[in-house]
């Protein structure tokens, strides 16, 4: 029997969306409530007994080693470029010095890959690094962001790499992305995430550390952030407790790519 993998992600990065709407952060702003987030994350997935992947900036790991090198003994970390601020203009090579740092930090092998705000870059450069897998697609059409209609909704194999897309539902490619687990109601959300689990048997949901510390003060739409903070981590958990009942087998991307691997050419099925 096939399993329902559902990978649970997070990117773990500088608090940096208000500069997005114009409202300076300061440095210490950026690290605190990254790491307030990070933490309940930590003692919810530890709750529920689950693993889960963090998406990281070579820059937040190497002001935060302890925590990075902490979470890594239990968790995936994976690369999520170097800097997250667009004031940093991306360089190709950032990835490969992101992959370094993490490496360094926490001793084990980097292998996978997502681009902040899953802007688009040449995906040909990652394989040549020793990644195995990126995940900076969200197959959907965001007015405004993207339009990636055209691309696969399954995972799928290309430039030498595993791509797996963030989660859409059958035929209407609703994302299931981090704004639409923030604004639909609890019920409505896991109910999506149930059919598509049935469907494709897998699960890639994508959110933020910062969106589980309090950020209501910061000059941000409603739909960005609100709920917050305990209120989002109960969320959180009531999801897990939902897709736990559905069979979820809850797997770091890396265990996910390994099912794959040994599955073989029947990933196409997937
Ligand atoms: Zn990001």
């Amino acid at each position: 029997m096939i399993k329902n993998f559902v990978m649970l992600t997070f990117d773990l990065e500088e608090f940096d969306i208000a500069e997005e709407y114009g409202q300076k952060v300061s440095h210490s702003d950026q690290m605190t409530v990254t790491k307030t987030g990070t933490e309940r994350l930590i003692a919810l997935l530890d709750n529920h007994n689950i693993r889960a992947t963090f998406f990281t900036t070579g820059n937040y790991a190497q002001l935060n080693p302890e925590l990075i090198k902490a979470i890594s003994l239990k968790h995936e970390i994976a690369s999520h470029a170097l800097y997250h601020s667009s004031f940093h203009k991306f360089k190709e090579t950032d990835i490969l010095e992101s992959k370094n740092i993490l490496e360094n930090i926490t001793g084990s092998k980097v292998t996978g890959f997502r681009m902040p705000r899953l802007k688009s870059f040449d995906h040909k450069v990652l394989s040549g690094w020793g990644f195995v897998y990126d995940s900076s697609i969200n197959p959907t059409y965001l007015p405004g962001r993207y339009n990636l209609l055209h691309k696969s909704p399954l995972p799928y194999r290309e430039n030498g790499l595993l791509e797996l897309p963030c989660s859409t539902t059958p035929t209407l490619r609703f994302p299931l992305f981090w704004l639409a687990f923030k604004n639909l109601p609890i019920g409505l959300y896991a109910a999506l995430c149930r059919r598509t689990l049935r469907k494709r048997k897998n699960l890639m949901l994508y959110f933020h550390p910062w969106e589980f510390a309090e950020i209501g003060d910061f000059k941000m739409p409603g739909y960005v952030k609100s709920p917050d903070g305990i209120e989002l981590v109960d969320k959180l958990d009531k999801l897990i407790q939902n897709l736990k009942k559905q069979d979820a087998e809850f797997v770091t991307c890396q265990e996910f790519c390994e099912t794959l691997e040994i599955a073989g050419e029947s990933m196409k099925s997937v």
